[in-house]
This record gives C-alpha cells, structure tokens and sequence, in this order.
C-alpha cells in the first residue's frame, strides 16, 4: 500500500482562532480511515482543506499525487464527496438525478445499475424526499461515486439510523472499498470506527491525539493498566435489538 493522502504541518486559522495546529497524517490507497473527534475538533475543516472546498492557512497537502496548491481541478477530479441534500432538486427522481449529476461530471452512468449497487433499483421513480432515512444515505452515497472516484469521503453517514440500516451502509461501505476505493469517514460511533475503519486518526483542539488500527489503540490502552470499570456480558442491548427484530430492512 502507498500514501493516496498526504498532510503536513497543516494549520487552519480563522482569524485569530487556530482550528487546525499542524497535523500530520497519511492515507493509505484501499484503507478506510477514520477521522475521530469531539465537536470542534477540527474534523470537518481538515476534510474541507483536503476536499479542495476550504483553503488552508499553511501545511502540504498531496492527493493522488496532486499537489493541492497546484492541482485542484484533478484533485476534484479522483475524490467523490457527498453532496448536500439541498442539491437533490425534489421535482426529479432517483434515476434522474443520477443522469444529471452523471452530466454535470460529464461521466456516462448506468443510473439503474448504481441504484442497484446501494439496493435502491426499485426506487429508481421515486423522489429524494420518499426515501427513508437509510435509503437517503445509500442514495447519498450512490451519488459520491458516479465520477467513478479514487477516494470518497464518507461525513457522518449513520448518523440517526437505526440498526438494521446502519448494518447495511457498512456492508455498502465495505462493498464499496472492495472495488478499491479508499474510504474517509467520520462518525462519533465508536463502535462503527472499531468495526469499519483500518486506522483511525483521533483529534482534539485541532491536533491529532492518537493515530493507528482501532486493535492497537485499545491494546496500547489495556497495557496501560486500563479496564473497564463494568462486567462485560457476552451481548449488549443492540444484540438484543438485532435478535429480537431481525436483521432485514425496514421501510423498504
Ligand atoms: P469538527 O468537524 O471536528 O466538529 P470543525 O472543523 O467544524 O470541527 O470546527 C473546528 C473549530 O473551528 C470549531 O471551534 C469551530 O467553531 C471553528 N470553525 C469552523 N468553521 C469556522 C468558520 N467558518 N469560521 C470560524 N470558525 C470556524
């Protein structure tokens, strides 16, 4: 594996206010990487600065191999970003919003074969707004890979799901690196990061605490002496949720 992703010494100040205070970290080509923080952590900016949608104050940046002081419109080029909800224009359907974002990257898609892909083929005719919660998601992430991109980047997307169709987004997501794509997600799930991610980069007040596989981390915690202050049971609530209501999708 190579670095697809690299950042140094990257500083984001606004105004007088330091958001991002020099980090350092490198992506690796097919991982999924986490980026992990309290809220004001400097997450999104740090994502912004590397999705070419925010300038940085000081710091390299590589992406691809493009060097992002000089190369944004091939940068923009390999990434796929999920776009904001408010660009879904609600008088077109699922098929055709994928045709029309599929113009605007000027990339001929097979709109039925990408819904099939996040298993929305039968919501091709439906509108954005008739989706639930899941489905958007799914669609939302259908639409970061139309420019058949290198990278996606993934802000939050379980957010306010349940179970069943968070379960199912990271069997998309895992789908989705399986075809090669590195994968940036941020989530405050930690059970997902755990589970998901190859490596997680922890941030705090604009710096990068903690950087390595969920594994390791937690290893690197318990050979400190740490435990944990509950008895741990051979299954949690969401065990119990999953058992007694199944693992199919609701509201499909
Ligand atoms: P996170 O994504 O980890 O929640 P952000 O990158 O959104 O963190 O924010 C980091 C810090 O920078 C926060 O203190 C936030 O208030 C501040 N910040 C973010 N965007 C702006 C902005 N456009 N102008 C001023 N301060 C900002």
């Amino acid at each position: 594996m190579s670095a697809i992703i690299s950042v140094k010494n990257l500083v984001k100040n606004y105004g007088s206010f330091e958001a991002v205070k020099g980090i350092s970290f490198e992506v690796q080509e097919g991982e999924i990487f986490g980026l992990l923080g309290p809220n004001g952590a400097g997450k999104s900016t740090t994502l912004e600065i590397i999705e070419t949608l925010r300038n940085k104050t000081s710091g390299e940046v590589m992406v691809a191999g493009y060097n992002i002081d000089k190369n944004v419109d091939k940068i923009k080029q390999v990434i796929g970003v999920q776009l904001q909800t408010s660009g879904f224009y609600p008088g077109l359907n699922l098929a055709e919003l994928i045709n029309l974002f599929s113009g605007l990257y000027n990339e001929p898609v097979d709109a039925i074969a990408l819904l099939k892909l996040v298993n929305l083929e039968d919501k091709a005719r439906n509108k954005f707004k008739e989706l639930s919660g899941g489905q958007k998601q799914r669609f939302s992430i259908a639409t970061t890979i139309i420019n058949k991109p290198k990278i996606i980047f993934l802000d939050e997307p379980t957010t306010g799901l349940d179970p069943q169709a968070r379960r199912n987004l990271w069997d998309l997501i895992r789908d989705i690196r399986a075809k090669g794509t590195t994968i940036i997600i941020t989530t405050h799930y930690m059970d997902e990061a755990e589970i998901l991610c190859d490596r997680v980069a922890i941030m705090n007040e604009g710096k990068i605490i903690a950087l390595n596989s969920p594994d390791q981390l937690i290893d690197d915690l318990v050979a400190t002496g740490f435990e944990r202050p509950k008895e741990v049971k051979q299954a949690n609530l969401e065990d119990v949720f999953i058992n007694l209501t199944g693992h199919a999708l609701r509201s499909e």
